[in-house]
């Protein structure tokens, strides 16, 4: 059975079918118009009278990078997007005149990986997004964490540097201050003494600039302390790094893996974690809400 599923993100909005294997048909985007919440609504039930064109498809997944509620109704609030404690379930189930499943983007993005992509096989796994910020998923024996009030798995912000960076939530010292996409390339420009930008940075990393890969080094030292804490709360079989910062791929990975081993002490002959890259890359949004949508992620 094909399902359509959505991605609601702070710059656009991709949606396509997806298969019972995960694989993605006719993807299409749209700009997101991120200042007029009613114009998302609009955009999305365009997007899927376009997907619809051969027949109608029932199931509808979509992921949103926002905080929701326990029940996955209402939003929060979004960082990008102009709503607040907005009842985005009802207004899109509405509007496309069918039931709507509805997930927070990492979350989604976690629960492809888990049934398609690095993860497919483990049990339980831990999904580290690095990108503008760093997201999370945590995914136990085939139950996506959502915590108490929704909004657990946010592993951007536990905190590395007590008293270190100020970050957007309000704490200090959080992940998503040293480890993200941003704080690589804010580093970068420091140790380079100019401004760079990530694809410029990329280009630096590929031809072995050496102040390039100290930064990203830097990077991988603080995801490896943080995933350190994850592993002993957690027990993870499988870390998966995603996002676009994944893309330089083992040039991340290993100063990872080092800092993990470095920084994680308990009780020795334990197993490890595999440490490993997203397997699905941008579409893993797209595939993971249409999963959801199909098959249920939170028990
Ligand atoms: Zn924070």
């Amino acid at each position: 059975m094909e399902a359509i599923g959505i991605d609601i993100g702070g710059t656009k909005i991709a949606a396509g079918r997806v298969d019972p294997s995960g694989g993605v048909q006719d993807l299409i985007s749209r700009p997101t118009p991120r200042d007029q919440p009613e114009a998302i609504i609009s955009t999305v039930a365009e997007l899927v009278l376009e997907l619809d064109q051969h027949e109608v498809i029932e199931t509808v997944g979509v992921a949103v990078a926002a905080f929701l509620d326990r029940d996955r109704d209402r939003v929060y609030l979004s960082p990008n997007i102009a709503w607040s404690d907005f009842p985005l379930r009802e207004r899109l189930e509405t509007a496309l005149s069918r039931p709507v499943a509805l997930e927070n983007d990492a979350n989604a993005a976690g629960w492809a990986e888990y049934r398609h992509g690095a993860a497919r096989g483990a049990q339980s796994m831990v999904m580290l997004t690095i990108g503008t910020g760093v997201g999370g998923a945590i995914i136990d024996r085939g139950s996506l964490l959502i915590g108490g009030y929704g909004v657990g798995a946010e592993l951007g912000h536990i905190v590395v540097e007590p008293s270190g960076r100020a970050c957007g939530c309000g704490a200090k010292g959080c992940l998503e201050q040293y480890a993200s996409g941003t704080a690589l390339v804010r580093d970068a420009g420091t140790l380079l003494s100019r401004d760079v930008s990530g694809a410029e940075l990329m280009a630096l990393l590929k031809e072995g600039n050496s102040l390039a890969h100290q930064a990203l080094e830097g990077v991988g030292d603080y995801l490896g302390r943080g995933i350190a804490s994850l592993v002993a709360v957690l027990d993870p079989e499988v870390i998966v790094i995603g996002g676009g910062v994944a893309a330089a791929k083992e040039l991340l990975l290993a100063p990872i893996r080092a800092s993990f081993d470095r920084n994680y002490g308990p009780f020795g002959k334990r197993p490890s974690p595999r440490i490993t890259g997203a397997a699905l890359g941008n579409t893993a949004g797209v595939v993971g809400a249409a999963e959801i949508a199909r098959s249920g992620a939170i028990h």
